[in-house]
């Protein structure tokens, strides 16, 4: 197949100051929690998107001094010119494949609180670290000015060293402390550094022109800047700040690289911008001010929006982080006419959640993402089988069908049966609740693929028993049968079943994802601490409902600080009118009334009243057909559970485990054996 012309424009390159990116497609910098650790997984990362057509692969934030590091999380490092061997791996690997190289240096200031280092953090004015670790940060003398240009210039020529050629000026999502002198929240300065705008984005102006001069002969100098930050008057504006500093600073980078911040704005999940290209409404006037080109993000994943932004002169250069991380050939496959291919994110920033916690990237579409060089898998590639044997999967939820389609891939005649009359399990439910439609891209990508294929054939509606499968005498055989919501309150809280629970009705997500409706006044207890308990808090507002959601943790939603979206979901639930009791668990159930004992003081216990209660508390694996299997398991070659049905998770787990078990199948590499590639310190 070839390229539809409509999309010639996206393959046009674009001179970046003394460089040219060969397309349109950029990566803009991304966390991937590999970095200073781990620099050949680092190196692999990011070749495996110059492989898939990305014109310029940028790195993650690179700290540039001890002073502000990264420590729990491993971004970037380049303190000095010992770091240069491990950067020179993803410059070369980058180059490799045609693809210019950029670099995010990055002094982050007042939310680096340095716990390796142990250095106390500086910001423009004396100010508490973000992050609320019981520290402050202290005030910049001009000294510490000129220091701080310094290590830019030789964190610059480092970077040029090895062989960057786009290097950063970074002042976005309220991570630097280049923004930080442009907040009067940060910077109560009352010298040349302080005061007027001019003089807030006197440190930016000075170090840009410092980092061309260093380098600006061989490498463009860009510059990375949010526009807005969504507080209105109490942060930075597009019409005002974002504006005005573009103004001043039009010509002077090379590229302007803009979005919105924070970062939960920029990364902003589906459930909270559903479109693509949500943020053209803030950055689309930079392009009137400057003549240099421009790039933005939006979770493009369609090529008609991307040729849309460059056609209306939004943008120049389409950016992409998740995009990118979903699917790394994204560029490749508009390239030859392949868009049913292209794997698109969903927008659940499980990606931005392992950054959260410090682990190394991973994605709910893209599992092979991060295991590039630690168990050399491609996303677009996969051993051939290494028999004509066939194979059972049963269950199409997010485990069977990525473990069906990749070993369709391999050529494994694949035979997929599914209970339901329609294929995806948990996303095809849970993409009705209100956010969550993207998560049907899960189900969509793989079912079409698996379509496609002349050795799968497909069975909806086709509910297996053990003695099904054993008729069936297929020698390969793999369970993937999903898990069910718990109705005894199991869960975190409770170890064992509630009190009184025999005496009411439950009902369960599973319950309302299957139709059945809550009624009158509505009793959601969540113990579950995910999306769940709010996108069913609010499907039960849409339907007109009393909603109290009630949670032993301090907050609702509590694991959604990972994803970005804590504050946001508790906002929506308040402003939709949900009444929400946390720090409370249920210590008894009678019909219609809920015993509450406050998880920290007795004296504060209380009751509530319902007419429908609703458990989300944990799950347990729909395992009956695969242990009634294993007292058979000599008749089989392979026999396994995978997914929520061998341990509920995650669908970006359940997706994981489905692409694991595909991979492993007769392999001549036992994937089990969990002594995969692993980076060694030096010790030098
Ligand atoms: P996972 O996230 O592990 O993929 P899901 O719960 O999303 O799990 O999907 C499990 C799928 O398995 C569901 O679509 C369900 O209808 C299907 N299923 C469950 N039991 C059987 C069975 N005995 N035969 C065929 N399909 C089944
Ligand atoms: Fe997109 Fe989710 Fe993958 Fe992140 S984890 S790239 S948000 S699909």
């Amino acid at each position: 197949m070839s390229r539809d012309p409509k999309y010639d424009i996206l393959f046009e390159p674009v001179q970046i100051g003394p460089v040219v990116s060969k397309n349109r497609f950029y990566q803009v910098p991304h966390c991937n929690g590999l970095g200073h650790s781990r620099p050949r997984a680092e190196a692999a990362n990011r070749r495996i998107k110059a492989e898939g057509g990305w014109g310029v692969v940028c790195t993650q934030e690179v700290e540039i001094h001890p002073s502000s590091e990264y420590t729990p999380s491993f971004e970037g490092r380049l303190w000095d010119d010992r770091d240069i061997p491990a950067h020179r791996l993803m410059t070369d690997a980058v180059h490799e494949h045609g693809a210019l190289a950029g670099i995010e240096l990055a002094y982050n200031a007042s939310h680096a609180v340095n716990l390796y280092s142990r250095i106390a953090p500086m910001s423009p004015s004396a100010h508490v670290v973000d992050n609320k670790y019981p520290i402050q940060a202290r005030a910049m003398t001009r000294k510490d000015i000129r220091n701080l240009r310094q290590w830019h210039v030789d964190a610059a020529r480092h970077s040029k060293a090895a062989g960057y050629d786009i290097i950063y000026v970074y002042v976005g999502h309220n991570l630097s402390i280049l923004q930080h002198f442009l907040k009067p929240q940060y910077n109560q300065r009352s010298d040349e550094y302080g005061g007027s705008l001019e003089n807030r984005a006197r440190l930016i102006r000075e170090i840009l022109i410092d980092t061309k001069e260093a380098v600006g002969d061989d490498c463009a100098v860009a510059i990375r800047f949010a526009v807005d930050e969504l507080r209105g008057p109490d942060g930075l504006q597009a019409e005002c700040e974002g504006r005005d500093v573009i103004g001043m600073l039009a010509e002077l980078p090379d590229l302007w690289d803009v979005n919105i911040s924070a970062w939960d704005n920029d990364s902003a999940t589906a459930r909270f911008e559903p479109m693509e290209g949500f943020q053209e409404p803030y950055t689309a006037f930079v392009k009137s001010l400057t003549s240099k080109p421009v790039v933005g993000v939006g979770r493009f994943t369609s090529a008609d929006a991307m040729v849309s932004q460059i056609k209306r002169g939004v943008l120049d250069l389409i950016g992409a982080a998740r995009p990118s991380i979903a699917d790394p050939f994204l560029p490749g496959k508009i390239d030859e006419g392949r868009l049913e291919d292209i794997r698109e994110c969903i927008g659940c920033n499980i990606c931005v959640a392992q950054d959260m916690v410090s682990g190394p990237i991973r994605c709910t579409q893209n599992p092979t993402q991060g295991e590039e060089w630690k168990r050399d898998w491609h996303p677009e590639s996969i051993e051939t089988a290494a028999s004509d044997d066939a194979v059972l999967v049963v269950g199409a939820g997010p485990a069977g069908l990525e473990c069906a389609m990749q070993l369709a891939n391999r050529g494994y005649p694949v035979t997929l049966a599914e209970a339901g009359d329609s294929l995806g399990g948990r996303v095809t439910l849970e993409s009705q609740l209100p956010g969550l439609a993207s998560y049907a891209r899960v189900r969509d990508y793989r079912e079409s693929q698996l379509t496609a294929k002349t050795n799968v054939q497909i069975y909806k509606g086709n509910k297996l028993s053990a003695e099904d499968i054993l008729e069936l005498e297929i020698p390969h055989v793999i369970i993937a049968t999903g898990s069910s919501w718990r109705t005894d309150g199991v869960g975190r809280q409770h170890a064992f079943k509630i009190e009184g629970i025999d005496s009411v009705k439950v009902l369960t997500a599973d319950d309302i994802l299957a139709g059945s409706e809550a009624q009158g006044r509505v009793l959601i207890y969540d113990d579950d601490h995910y999306y769940m308990g709010g996108t069913i808090a609010e499907l039960c507002r849409q339907q007109g409902l009393e909603v109290c959601l009630l949670t032993p943790d301090s907050k609702v939603s509590s694991w959604t600080e990972n994803t970005l979206e804590q504050e946001k979901i508790q906002a929506r639930l308040l402003s939709l009118g949900v009444e929400i009791i946390v720090s409370h668990e249920i210590s008894n159930l009678s019909i219609g009334v809920a015993k509450l004992a406050n998880v920290y003081d007795e004296n504060q216990n209380r009751e509530v009243e319902f007419d429908s209660l609703i458990l989300l508390t944990s799950r347990q694996s729909n395992d009956d057909v695969y242990q009634a299997l294993l007292e058979h398991e000599d008749r089989f070659k392979t026999l396994e559970n995978i997914g929520d049905c061998k341990a509920p998770g995650t669908v970006a787990a359940a997706v994981y485990d489905g692409h694991l078990s595909a991979r492993n199948l007769e392999s001549t590499i036992d994937y089990y054996e969990p002594l995969f590639r692993r980076e060694m310190p030096g010790l030098d």
